[in-house]
């Protein structure tokens, strides 16, 4: 059983002497810090790791993501546990923030190493981005060598891709057992994004444990089926609402969950190679939007293979590359006659708990 642990709590624990690279979400280059000797971590589900605010409301207005907010809340509050910083051009929120984190807030403390990478995102059927982005990773690798002092090593990347296709694979037969009533998706969600804080080989780790303990045979079939899509997933009550109303989450489409682990290219000595393929052929996200022309058609594909009655969607409060899509992909599922639901979280979402949760047992009883 993979228990609740903060992410503090799970660096210190799998870091053994590692320096930490803090990511910014959503899809960074993990791989190539790992094969570096750096323990990623992905800077997303940090509520638990902070106390407040504070700190981040100095810096940032009230109407921007739970997630940028609570990420600087983290970044200087728990500086002393990064030992750099990683961020790439996710998202608009995202790409001002390294200005804010940069430099020391305290006098006695020195600057950060800021890794940066310039994803290409335009649309591949009018231009080639390859040598844009070779040189990127080219330049991303440089920056890495003259902070560790040590040279890139072709074969332990090839060790680590091959150790993240195995983690990714994992993930994938999981999420069938919890397609399958073999497993709770609470427990899903949070082995997975343990995942962001703990190294891969931790997480192979425990994600071989979690698929072995799961129940050996499907429960019931008198389940309804839901897909559910967001950036994170529901928060610890409201999955357990939709487990207690009779919904079996038969596929995701959550940033954090399947967009990150859906998709792993042939593990390779070639870190251009490698990251074209990652980023081209990466499951569709609102963020990457070379990949937005492809978004609603594999959503409305995922939702057709499993067979959902309804979508939930767990929309993040002031996240503009999610809502604008939601009116033209509900309207695509109405046209199929699917059930959906939009809930909204945001930094205060404790206090709505209970109101999405009786929002969650209407929508399973009108299905
Ligand atoms: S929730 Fe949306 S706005 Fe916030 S960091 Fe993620 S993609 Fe950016």
């Amino acid at each position: 059983m993979i228990s609740s642990e903060g992410v503090c709590e799970l660096i210190q624990k799998n870091r053994e002497g590692r320096p930490v690279v803090g990511c910014f979400p959503l899809y960074p280059p993990v791989e190539l810090f790992e094969s570096f000797g750096f323990l990623p971590v992905v800077l997303w589900n940090l509520k638990r790791s902070i106390k407040n605010l504070e700190t981040s409301d100095r810096h940032i207005q009230p109407y921007a993501c739970g997630i940028a907010r609570e990420l600087v809340q983290f970044a200087i509050s728990e500086r002393e546990t990064l030992d750099a910083i990683f961020f790439y051009n996710a998202c608009d929120t995202l790409r001002n923030l390294p200005e804010i984190l940069e430099l020391p807030h305290d006098p006695a403390q020195e600057s950060w190493p800021v890794f940066r990478l310039h994803l290409p995102q335009v649309d591949r059927t009018q231009c080639n981005p390859l040598g844009y982005l070779e040189n990127e990773v080219v330049r991303l690798i440089k920056e890495v060598e003259n902070v560790c002092g040590q040279r890139f090593s072709p074969d332990r990347f090839l060790t680590t891709t091959e150790k993240y296709k195995v983690m990714r694979g994992l993930c994938t037969e999981a999420e069938d057992l919890v397609a399958q009533g073999r497993l709770g998706f609470e427990l899903f969600c949070q082995t997975v994004l343990a995942g962001c804080a703990s190294g891969v080989d931790v997480q192979i780790e425990r994600l071989e444990r979690l698929v072995f303990e799961a129940r050996p045979e499907e429960v019931s079939t008198e389940k309804k089926r839901v897909v559910v899509s967001g950036i994170m997933p529901p928060r610890p009550p409201v999955i357990g609402a939709m487990e207690a109303s009779g919904l079996c989450v038969v596929a995701n489409d959550i940033a954090s969950l399947k967009r990150s682990y859906g998709f792993s290219p042939e593990p390779s000595r070639s870190p251009e190679t490698y990251y074209d393929a990652l980023y081209s052929r990466h499951v569709p996200c609102t963020t990457l939007l070379h990949t937005s022309d492809e978004r609603v058609e594999t959503l409305v594909e995922m939702v057709s293979r499993s067979r959902a009655q309804g979508v939930i969607f767990c929309g993040e409060k002031f996240c503009e590359h999610e809502y604008f899509e939601f009116p033209y992909v509900k309207k695509r599922l109405s046209e199929m006659g699917v059930s959906t639901l939009f809930l909204e979280f945001s930094v205060d979402d404790d206090q709505l708990a209970a109101a999405h949760a009786t929002r969650v047992e209407a929508f399973a009883e009108m299905m």
